[in-house]
């Protein structure tokens, strides 16, 4: 038997790279090792609806279990990889178990950044949120009334404040930088989300440096900030961001900076092997980057599939991106890194907005708030490579529909 195409990781990027295999009807077989107990599922839900109660756990899951036998494609779910043998071309389980490789596909993703044990990071009471059973863990706590303090002004900070003020708790939300999404968005995006979240009743803390979490009981009672004022919390989610996970890479001797290093093809520098997805480091327009998104993650996978088909491909897909808080939704089409000015375009109604990023007369993202028409018209202009001039575009009176298609 000819060894099979191995997928290590079984996220995004694991199901799309299975289902275009599937569909193209490759006969390589194909092995899913994955660590959790759960065969690939959305993340994005995690922090909106599943946490809110509102979706089923099953219905979080890209394919039923089932689905994978169906197609013949052998399924290990709880079952650490601790080694690869590139000489071999093995992987190696945590029980010692070697298994054969043809070609090996890392989908190993980012895990969430924690605080240091030295500041109360351990603390029981102190969560992170990636998973299924993060939110398992700390959906319990979730109770109105109760004091939930976030660490963190990013998106996972951001939804998890919705979602717990949706559920009557009292949020304190601390960013260290000077305003929320510092890093990922104009200051007219912290704005919008600073005053939404306000006008539903977060305690919004902006340049707020918190020192330590502070402990009564064996459990995280508050938190210390550098001004010395004492926040009180019954409960901490922190949302610091992710970091890949690359040690499997690294040990192996894998080119890795800021994640596993991989060409146009989401090949490493080993060519028997790829990587996809939040663990992965790649370059687009002269720059390094790795994205932490479904839509990255489910267009490497895709990709490789059809690249171990014999498809002359390489990865040059648009990024998108997509946030729920409340009764907002936020569409982002683009990456504005390198942006020197920005348009603003206001929506139909007060609370729609969308944020035009340009790098000179070049038009790189768009950032939508409640505007899909922004979105969609604004992600056809991106595509068709058109730069319309910022005060077009600010321009309410102009028809991005005519601009998009004309
Ligand atoms: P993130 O977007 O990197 O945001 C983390 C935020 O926390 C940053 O603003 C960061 O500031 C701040 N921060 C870092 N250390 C801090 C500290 N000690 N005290 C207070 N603030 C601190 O990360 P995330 O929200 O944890 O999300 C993880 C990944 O999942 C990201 O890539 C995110 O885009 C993705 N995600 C996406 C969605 C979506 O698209 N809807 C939803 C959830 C998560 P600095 O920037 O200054 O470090």
């Amino acid at each position: 038997m000819p060894a099979p195409v191995v997928i290590v990781g079984a996220g995004q990027a694991a199901a799309s790279f299975i289902s275009r295999h599937v569909a193209l009807g490759n006969s390589e077989a194909l092995l899913l090792i994955g660590e959790e107990p759960h065969p690939p599922y959305q993340r994005p839900p995690l922090s909106k609806k599943y946490l809110l109660g509102e979706l089923e756990r099953d219905r979080l899951f890209i394919r039923p279990r089932k689905w994978y036998a169906d197609q013949g494609v052998e399924t290990r779910f709880d079952t650490r990889i601790a080694e690869i043998r590139r000489v071999d071309k093995q992987v190696v389980t945590d029980n010692s178990e070697a298994i054969a490789y043809d070609k090996l596909i890392l989908c190993t993703g980012s895990h969430a950044r924690g605080l240091p044990a030295e500041i109360g990071g351990t603390l029981p009471g102190v969560y992170t949120l990636r998973s299924i059973s993060d939110i398992d863990r700390m959906a319990p706590e979730f109770q109105a009334g109760r004091k939930l303090l976030i660490v963190g002004g990013g998106y996972i900070g951001l939804e998890a404040a919705a979602v717990a003020r949706q559920l009557g708790l009292e949020v304190t939300l601390l960013e260290m930088a000077e305003r929320i999404l510092q890093r990922v968005a104009a200051a007219e995006t912290s704005r919008y989300f600073r005053e939404l979240h306000a006008g539903h009743g977060v305690d919004l803390r902006e340049s707020a440096q918190m020192t330590r979490l502070l402990e009564d009981d064996g459990k995280v009672c508050g938190a210390q900030l550098e001004s010395g004022e004492i926040v009180a919390a019954d409960l901490v989610l922190v949302g610091i961001g992710g970091s890949p996970n690359t040690e499997l890479a690294l040990a192996a001797g894998l080119d890795c900076d800021n994640g596993v290093q991989v060409n146009a093809t989401c090949q490493t520098s080993d060519p028997d092997i790829f990587a996809a997805g939040d663990c992965c480091n790649f370059s687009r327009g002269g720059q390094q980057i790795r994205l932490e998104s479904v839509q990255n993650a489910a267009d490497q996978g895709d990709l490789i599939a059809r690249v171990l088909a014999g498809e002359d491909v390489s990865y040059t897909a648009l990024p998108w991106f997509w946030s729920d808080q409340y009764d907002c939704k936020l569409q982002i089409v683009g990456l504005n890194l390198g942006h020197d000015h920005i348009a603003l375009r206001p929506g139909a109604s007060e609370s729609s907005l969308s944020v035009w990023y340009y790098r000179g007369d070049q038009l790189l993202a768009i950032d939508a708030m409640n505007e899909p028409r922004s979105y969609a018209f604004g992600r056809k202009i991106i595509e068709a490579g058109k730069n319309p001039a910022p005060e077009i575009v600010a321009d309410p009176a102009t028809d991005l529909k005519a601009l998009a298609l004309g």
